[in-house]
């Protein structure tokens, strides 16, 4: 059996836009208040009265399999782990924010306790390693994120991906996230 290629799914149907997930990731990462590594993004009211709706859209680091994040770093600080899934070591990180400023989506920032570069790991190291699934994941009320090994076609996330319509955010950009997202049923998703 291969290495694993950790992905998460994103269902913007069955998300409620209730943020316990960009909650939850605050608590278990110590997120600083004045950043974040997960927001979902809420648009809206769409349409006509009374058939109105919200559009959910998740912002967090998708996960790129060619991370413009990684090559730009002058220190090998920005890196991707055998898992695929891309860290940043804090002890090589100088801050120069060059992988900022290479990440097409807005999913980096510069801790402002430490000065060096985060942004979402899938909660590699606290939750991943051991076993558990993301905090984001496993506190969703509506179960509309899926966490799994993107190369094990019976796992759950690979099925589910089987069973309809998947967009990756600006896939134009060739990027190829494992972050992958059951669009909006009214279009919509950018
Ligand atoms: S979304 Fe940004 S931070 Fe995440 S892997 Fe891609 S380029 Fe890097
Ligand atoms: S901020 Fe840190 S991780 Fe980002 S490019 Fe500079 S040294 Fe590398
Ligand atoms: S996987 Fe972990 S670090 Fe990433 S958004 Fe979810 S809770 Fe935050």
């Amino acid at each position: 059996m291969g290495n694993k290629r950790y992905g998460m799914l994103y269902d913007s149907n069955a998300c409620i836009g209730c943020q316990a997930c960009s909650i939850a990731c605050r608590a278990e990462n110590k997120v600083h208040d004045d950043v974040h590594r997960l927001q979902v993004r809420i648009e809206g009211p769409k349409g006509e009265f009374p058939n109105l709706r919200m559009d959910f859209h998740r912002q967090s680091c998708v996960m790129c399999d060619n991370a413009p994040c990684v090559p730009v770093c002058p220190t090998g600080a920005s890196y991707t782990n055998e898992e695929g899934i891309n860290m940043v070591d804090e002890k090589k990180c100088v801050g120069c924010g060059y992988c900022i400023t290479a990440c097409p989506y807005q999913a980096r920032y510069l801790d402002p306790k430490t000065g060096t570069a985060d942004k979402c790991t899938f909660c590699y190291e606290n939750r991943i390693k051991p076993g558990e699934k993301p905090a984001c994941v496993s506190i969703c009320p509506t179960n509309a994120l899926i966490f799994g090994d993107l190369n094990d076609p019976n796992s759950g996330i690979c099925q589910a991906i089987k069973k309809q319509a998947t967009i990756k955010y600006k896939e134009l950009l060739h990027t190829n996230p494992k972050l992958i997202v059951i669009p909006n049923r009214h279009g919509g998703e950018k």
